[in-house]
């Protein structure tokens, strides 16, 4: 170990030290766990193992991510106050604004390649994928309203922005999931041309397959 490592090492256990020398509780309602910096296994001095992992999980330290039967209604009243939105400003400003974060987001990473990554580039090529997918703006725009939609008519949610942030987030990936296959299928002769038909089936879900 360079000796440089070792002094961060060193620097680390001090101050874990330190903060665990004033034990406090979980902020969670009811957790009578000890918060990690109290318990010496991080710095967090707001919550505990288990509920900080569900916060990176969940977007949320108390609640789950929401089912695909919770997100129903939401979702009905998102689509029918995009349909009756379609032609105002505010839509057409919202989806524009997601054709040009479609633009800007660069050439298409493979997903092994993203790790180590800086955050802020790793979500620009998550737009890219998106992008690549072929997914409408209008999806995107139906997810989050989907959520905020959810959010406000659930007695026990999350109310901050990061939970709100990354339910949404879940929707929007899940719509790209499974475009890293591309199949190849004959079209005539000898010639064979790439095929990406999930991603198509969900951008033009009307046409017959
Ligand atoms: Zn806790």
């Amino acid at each position: 170990m360079t000796s440089r490592r070792q002094s961060r090492r060193e620097d680390v256990q001090r101050r874990l030290k330190t903060l665990s020398a004033d034990p406090k509780r979980c902020i969670v309602l009811g957790c009578p766990e000890p918060t990690r910096a109290s318990s010496g296994d991080g710095f967090d001095q707001r919550l505990c193992r288990r509920h900080a992992e569900h916060l990176s999980t969940h977007g949320s330290a108390f609640r789950k991510t929401y089912t695909a039967k919770e997100l129903a209604p939401g979702r009905a009243k998102a689509k029918a106050w995009l349909k009756a939105n379609v032609d105002t400003e505010a839509c057409k400003i919202a989806k524009e604004r997601i054709r040009i974060l479609y633009h800007s987001a660069g050439p298409l990473v493979p997903a092994y390649r993203l790790k180590g990554m800086p955050p802020k580039e790793r979500s620009r090529k998550a737009w890219a994928r998106l992008r690549e997918a072929l997914i409408a703006p209008e999806r995107i725009l139906e997810a989050w309203l989907a959520v905020s939609a959810t959010i406000a008519t659930d007695n026990e949610a999350d109310t901050r922005p990061e939970f709100r942030r990354v339910q949404a987030a879940k929707i929007v990936h899940r719509l790209a999931s499974g475009t890293h296959k591309v199949w190849r299928t004959p079209v005539s002769g000898d010639h064979r041309a790439p095929r990406r038909l999930p991603a198509l089936q969900r951008a033009c879900p009307e046409a017959s397959w």
